[in-house]
């Protein structure tokens, strides 16, 4: 019997590593949600659609039919990479550019709508690990196991930093502490479908927690 799997919570709780693990294991697919709303953002940015920091939402509205999003799979990386209009973004849309201006770009809710369809459709009767932050509450409301990731600010804060001192870009830790709070901040309190835990959804605080030791927790809900 195949399930869904909602995996929510605040922004660099190591969502997406433990979720890639745990849909290999169970010969399921994985889907990051987070990287869509990226991938939107950086259209928006790549169109001129920011003004001096500012969204112009009607412009962004009006193209969003000409966006076309495709995960594709990486055989270098044995990952699925996404793919904006036939590009793949992979890496540009993990930049700081794009996360400081995601959180804006997935207040709108015709943003929201148009992702929120793809990914019904790309997890309906299916095996699916689902990584975001209202996969739970509106995505799959309906799934089988939903959890809910946390970690402290500055430990979520510190793991992104590494990352992204290995990919090479240049930020500080009191830049990216910042962006994941803010972040937060703007997740949690927009009025559409804002970051919350579902009623159903199982906790899971992972502050001090390696891979190993989360994947084998939540592969043992997902065997129950
Ligand atoms: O998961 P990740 O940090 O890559 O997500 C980037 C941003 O996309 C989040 O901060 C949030 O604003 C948005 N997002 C969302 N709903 C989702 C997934 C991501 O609003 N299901």
């Amino acid at each position: 019997r195949k399930i869904t799997i909602a995996i929510d919570g605040f922004s660099s709780t190591g969502k997406s590593t433990v979720a890639k693990k745990l849909a290999k294991a169970l010969g399921y697919i994985y889907v990051d949600t987070g990287a869509m709303y990226r991938a939107v953002t950086l259209f928006a940015l790549e169109n001129g659609f920011f003004k001096e920091d500012v969204l112009d939402k009607s412009a962004l509205i009006k193209s969003l039919v000409t966006i076309q999003l495709q995960f594709k799979f990486n055989e270098e990386t044995q990952q699925s990479d996404i793919h904006l209009n036939g590009k793949n973004v992979e890496k540009e849309i993990r930049t700081l550019r794009v996360s400081n201006k995601v959180s804006p770009v997935a207040t709108v809710p015709e943003v929201r709508e148009k992702l929120v369809a793809m990914q019904q459709r790309m997890g309906k009767d299916k095996g699916v690990v689902m990584d975001g932050r209202d996969i739970g509450t509106v995505v799959f409301p309906e799934a089988e196991l939903k959890l809910f990731m946390t970690a402290s600010p500055e430990k979520r804060a510190s793991r992104r930093y590494k990352e992204l001192l290995d990919r090479g870009d240049k930020v500080t830790y009191e830049e990216v502490l910042k962006n994941v709070q803010e972040r937060d901040r703007i997740d949690s309190t927009r009025e559409t479908s804002p970051l919350r835990q579902a009623v159903d959804a199982v906790p899971f605080d992972n502050s001090d927690m390696g891979l190993e030791e989360q994947f084998e927790r939540i592969h043992q809900f997902a065997l129950r």
